[in-house]
């Protein structure tokens, strides 16, 4: 069973036309080898040769498909080897590429490689670009982003210590992060680092991001952090009086909370359209199972209240999360003020996914956390997805914040906004 999409009357042609090519080569060469292109990692020490190689191929010719359709790398623009895509139409375009967990890694879209990518085209010199950009989207080097500390809250980034300090032509940087995702395989980490500020003299200490390779001496990576019980490649890193040249800073000097400021919140926005996506996904899996499970002598699990109950949920939960992601993305795309939405999607969304995914696997019964189905592992997805880029709690103090300051000054909220 493959994803139902047809063009929305609403959307221009463009948009569709992405929609449907995309589907369409989900639909044909991704869903039906998903157990060939990564089913066996769930217990990858058993896995052949025969098997890695069999997938490997599979992922090239997959890549070469979704290149010869001109639909690779949508987040990045056609100068850096991208489609050039406006905010809407790549939001658009995950909700389908989700619908596959693993998908989007075909089209060339690999966290935390794809925000790396971004932040470089946007704060990265020519000479960056060369250096890390083009081989980053080449896929001959892996990256990581190493913001979060272990002994300071990372909902609140103003409390960060790891500094970096200008030594002659290069920056020392000393601290302790951990949650750097893709840690092992990283080429090159972007850190952020606490500075001194070169505008106020050194009297505030602002943020700025420094690229810092993997085998830089002084790099000590402790672990990958387990999560959910298995091993990870979240990395837990110190950084020991690490010397990399001046000119591996992104930016001007201090605009480094502003560079996290602009990955996170677009890429919070393309994350919600994955999340529904995979709702859809959750979703599909769900009524197929309910419409031909048979229980207490022949009835279908779908003539059952509680299961009609489970149906018109996770309808409801799927359709108003996706209108409000969509809501949020054409502010993006008009340019209006987006952050009350921002914030309100990244607590909507991620809870209405674990509620739709958890649904399913209540239909599902045992197969629903077994490694046969993509369940188990959405089910962590979305639980981890109210704590990064941002938790729950700290987006409703900002919708409150937001929506106060408008009524101190008089306003109401405009219905329409
Ligand atoms: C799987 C995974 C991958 C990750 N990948 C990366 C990565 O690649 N790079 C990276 O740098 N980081 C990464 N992170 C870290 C993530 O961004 C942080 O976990 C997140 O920012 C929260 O920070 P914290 O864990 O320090 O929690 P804390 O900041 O300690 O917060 C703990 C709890 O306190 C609540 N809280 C905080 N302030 C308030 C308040 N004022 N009022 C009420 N409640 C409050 C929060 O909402 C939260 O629920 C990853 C995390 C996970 C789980």
């Amino acid at each position: 069973m493959g994803m139902n999409v047809k063009p929305i009357p609403t959307l221009d042609d463009e948009i569709n036309e992405i929609r449907l090519a995309t589907a369409d080569i989900v639909n044909t060469h991704v869903l039906p080898n998903e157990g060939r292109l990564w089913g066996w990692m769930a217990d990858s020490a058993n896995a052949t040769n025969e098997v890695r190689a069999e997938a490997k191929q599979l992922r090239e010719d997959i890549q070469n498909t979704v290149k010869s359709a001109n639909l690779w790398a949508p987040h990045l623009p056609r100068e850096f080897g991208g489609m050039g895509l406006s905010f809407l139409q790549h939001a658009y375009m995950n909700e389908i590429l989700a619908y596959s967990p693993g998908a989007a890694s075909l089209f060339g879209v690999v966290a935390p490689n794809s925000g790396n990518q971004k932040i470089l085209v946007k704060y990265g010199t020519p000479e960056q670009h060369e250096q890390w950009l083009k081989p980053l989207t080449e896929g001959t080097m892996q990256s990581g982003f190493s913001m979060t500390e272990p002994h300071n809250p990372g909902s609140d980034p103003r409390s960060l210590t790891t500094r970096a300090e200008l030594d002659g032509d290069e920056w020392v940087i000393n601290g302790h992060k951990w949650f750097t995702s893709n840690g092992h395989a990283a080429d090159f980490y972007i850190v952020m680092c606490r500075t001194a500020d070169e505008d106020s003299g050194g009297k505030t200490d602002k943020m700025t991001q420094i690229i810092v390779p993997k085998d830089t001496p002084g790099v000590n990576i402790v672990r990958g952090v387990p999560v959910w019980g298995r091993t990870s490649s979240h990395c837990e890193i110190i950084y020991d009086n690490v010397r990399v040249p001046k000119e591996n800073q992104l930016g001007r000097t201090g605009t480094g909370h502003q560079a996290a400021q602009d990955r996170l919140g677009a890429g919070r926005v393309y994350h919600c359209m994955n999340s529904i996506g995979s709702m859809w996904r959750a979703f599909d899996l769900m009524v197929d199972r309910l419409t031909t499970r048979e229980v207490h002598g022949g009835e279908k699990l779908e003539e059952k209240q509680f299961m009609q109950g489970f149906i018109a949920e996770s309808y409801m939960d799927i359709q108003s999360a996706r209108l409000m992601t969509i809501h949020c993305a054409e502010k993006m795309e008009t340019g209006a003020d987006p952050r009350t939405d921002i914030s309100a999607i990244k607590i909507f969304v991620p809870a209405a996914y674990h509620r739709v995914v958890d649904r399913a696997i209540q239909v599902w019964g045992a197969a629903g956390v077994s490694g046969d189905l993509p369940l188990a592992g959405m089910y962590q997805g979305a639980r981890t997805l109210r704590l990064a880029d941002g938790p729950d709690e700290v987006h409703k103090i900002l919708i409150a914040k937001l929506i106060l300051r408008r009524y101190h000054s008089g306003e109401t909220w405009d219905f329409g906004n």
